[in-house]
């Protein structure tokens, strides 16, 4: 029998050895990577005398294609009930009035943070010369900022009540043919984004934090979360870690918190990469902020991710890249972000072994240039494998 993972009142997560955990194949590109990746986590867990009883949810085409829904009520209350889940990519149908299942599913389920890890496995072709030197953990607020989908479209009613509204209350002038959206980043989820990426800091070891943020331009939103991220480690961190003001620099045994601002922040991810270890960000800059950093380290077709909540101990985690449908069943696009999603799963639920052990067959795997079409092409002497195939001699070297 398969046990149910739950949450202890400490926030700690109760996993057996052999639980239940429930997956979303995906669609294009999800009937490959997913079978792929799942294999490779099997062996890793059977390794360690773990056994994982997946659970099928629908989402996406296949749940459109059997029950007429995209997202069936299902599918999210077995979420609830399991806490800890993994998926493949969604299509997100064009078209107006179909919210992404992505966001859907973050919403609902109140994840706050995306979790981007981004680390660079050896053999793994870079456009950087040092990519070594870059091993950065984001957290990404995910609930807010002008992401949250709060805006009014120029010419229509709705624009010019809003607009009015602004005008006669706060004196704005916005040009009546402006779309306008809002920007909402409230001291609550800044700071349980902050705490999580402090929690993380602590329990892994990090050196820093770094909150980014705009707040040099945005002073009441970003500068408000830059502000908010140094009070809450004087309340609630100042044992462990401390902020540059308040240790010049020289935070001792202690985490040093700091601040940087977003635009040179990008330039310096890149120029100076060992200056960057756990990074906290609102939801518009950590997007632009993994993509970008993810593309220092072999892309999407590896970046792993995930989201969580970690008062209610629910985690979703997923694929970064979508659906690719041109090589859907082709069985050819590479496994790793499913993959290494995986891994951050493991990870996240205390089986370290187990990851460390995909990680090293992995970077085994490509040291030996044995590799999907991604990776091929931007490699010398290459061999060019299946998306089955990268995942059976990951297995071979578990
Ligand atoms: P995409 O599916 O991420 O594909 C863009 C390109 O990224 C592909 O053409 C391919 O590049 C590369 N790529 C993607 N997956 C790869 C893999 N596993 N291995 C190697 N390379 C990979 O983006 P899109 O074409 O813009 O979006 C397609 C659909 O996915 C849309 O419906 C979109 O809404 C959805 N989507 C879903 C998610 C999600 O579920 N989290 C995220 C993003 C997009 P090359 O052409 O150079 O080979």
């Amino acid at each position: 029998m398969a046990d149910k993972i739950t949450i202890a009142a400490d926030g700690t997560l109760d996993v057996s050895d052999n639980p239940v955990i429930p997956f979303i194949e995906g669609d294009g590109t999800g009937v490959d990577i997913w079978p792929a990746a799942k294999r490779v986590l099997d062996a890793a867990a059977a390794k360690h005398g773990k056994t994982i009883e997946w659970k099928e949810l629908l989402a996406g085409e296949k749940a459109y294609n059997e029950t007429g829904e995209w997202l069936p009520a299902k599918t999210v209350e077995t979420f609830e009930e399991y806490l800890i889940g993994i998926k493949g990519p969604l299509t997100t149908p064009v078209g107006g009035g179909f919210r992404s299942l992505n966001v859907t599913l973050r919403q609902v389920l109140d994840l706050y943070v995306c979790l981007r890890p981004v680390r660079w496995f050896k053999g793994v072709p870079s456009p950087v010369r040092h990519p070594e030197l870059v091993d950065m953990v984001i957290f990404r607020e995910n609930t807010e900022d002008i992401y949250a989908g709060l805006e009014v479209e120029a010419f229509t009613p709705d624009q010019m009540k809003l607009r009015e509204l602004l005008h006669d209350a706060l004196g704005w002038e916005i040009r009546e043919d402006s779309g306008i959206g809002i920007k909402p980043v409230s001291k609550f989820r800044s700071q349980r984004l902050q705490r999580a990426a402090l929690n993380y800091a602590v329990e892994r070891n990090r050196r820093s934090v770094t909150l980014v943020h705009k707040g040099n331009i945005m002073k009441y939103t970003e500068g408000a979360f830059r502000n908010w991220g140094y009070e809450l480690v004087q309340e609630e961190f100042s044992a462990v870690a401390v902020g540059w003001d308040d240790c010049g620099g020289d935070p001792g045994e202690r985490i040093l918190v700091k601040d940087a601002i977003a635009d040179i922040t990008l330039q310096q991810v890149l120029t100076r990469p060992a200056e960057f270890d756990v990074i906290a960000t609102m939801n518009l800059n950590g997007d632009y902020l993994s993509d970008a950093l993810a593309a220092q380290v072999g892309g999407i077709g590896i970046a792993p991710g995930g989201n969580i909540n970690y008062v209610t101990g629910h985690g979703i985690f997923e694929a970064t890249h979508g659906t690719a449908p041109k090589y859907a069943g082709q069985d050819k696009v590479n496994p790793g972000s499913l993959l290494l999603s995986g891994v951050l799963m493991f990870e996240h639920l205390g089986w370290f072994d187990a990851a460390n052990d995909i990680v090293k067959a992995l970077e085994a795997t490509i040291s030996e240039r044995i590799v999907t079409y991604d990776f091929a092409r931007l490699m010398e002497g290459a061999t060019e494998v299946k998306c089955s195939e990268f995942a059976g001699a990951i297995i071979e070297r578990l």
